[in-house]
């Protein structure tokens, strides 16, 4: 029985949604005993999400919690002004401390959804005892961040952007054991956390530098990257609706 994969991935509606879900659930789809948390930032689940969960042929669970908006990143707004998916990843881990037991063997991994994953960082990540690390690719201004190790043992960081984050790894460079979730009811993200100091937050509640388990041929392999998507230009959308012929929605 293999010990379960929480995917924690926040989304929000946009042009190019439909597309980053896609690539993301057929990469899910080749990961065994894989349980998907979907948590729309928004009032509603929208239908556009529940076909696609619905059709996708994973187990799944469809969450929504709109970020308040005055912590809400406005049009044009830099992204680094204001935290994303803070509200929602939360909302899984309350999610899963109400639904599951400290019996049910798993693993939490929070997935943004336009980062690229290898099927590799699932298989690196399904046996953590607390809490597992390896490198991101292209993140904090580098080709990659990672975790130094030394006799199986991480003993620093490779990173170049506010060295002093007591964890310097991006969101996709970890993952926590369920039970150690649940032996902390009380760990969260902190949504005021300093810009870089999310995931920190979390972490800084769970473990110690020391307790970090390394992973990716010990941190040596890149099979995560921070990929971002360009934001699509629908420029003649506009000249088109005014003469009738806008594209169908
Ligand atoms: N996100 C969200 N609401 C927002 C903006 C982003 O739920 O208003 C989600 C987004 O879909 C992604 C995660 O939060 O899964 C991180 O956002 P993003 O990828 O824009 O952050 P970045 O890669 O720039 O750190
Ligand atoms: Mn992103």
């Amino acid at each position: 029985q293999l010990p379960i994969i929480y995917v924690v991935t926040p989304t929000y509606e946009r042009p190019h949604q439909r597309a980053e879900l896609t690539r993301l659930s057929q990469t899910l789809l080749l990961v065994p005993a894989l349980h998907w948390i979907l948590v729309e930032d928004s009032l509603k689940r929208s239908p556009l999400v529940a076909d696609l969960l619905a059709q996708s042929g994973l187990h799944y669970t469809h969450l929504n919690v709109q970020t308040p908006p005055p912590m809400k990143l406005k049009e044009g707004e830099p992204n680094w002004l204001k935290p994303r998916g803070v509200e929602q990843r939360n909302e899984a881990l309350r999610w899963l401390r109400v639904n599951q037991s400290p019996m049910d063997r798993g693993v939490v991994y929070f997935a943004d959804d336009d980062n690229t994953y290898s099927v590799n960082i699932f298989k690196e990540m399904r046996h953590t005892q607390k809490v597992s690390v390896w490198p991101v690719g292209l993140v904090g201004g580098l080709r990659y961040e990672g975790p130094l190790v030394d006799k199986g043992r991480v003993v620093g960081f490779h990173t170049a952007w506010k060295t002093h984050r007591p964890f310097p790894i991006d969101m996709a460079g970890f993952a926590v054991s369920l039970t150690l979730l649940l032996m902390h009811p009380e760990a969260r993200f902190d949504p005021n956390a300093e810009r870089g100091f999310l995931e920190s937050s979390l972490l800084g509640q769970l473990v110690s530098v020391e307790d970090l388990e390394p992973r990716a041929d010990n941190c040596t392999k890149i099979w995560v990257w921070h990929t971002r998507t360009e934001k699509p230009k629908l420029k003649q959308e506009e000249a088109l609706e005014k003469l009738g012929r806008g594209s169908d929605p």
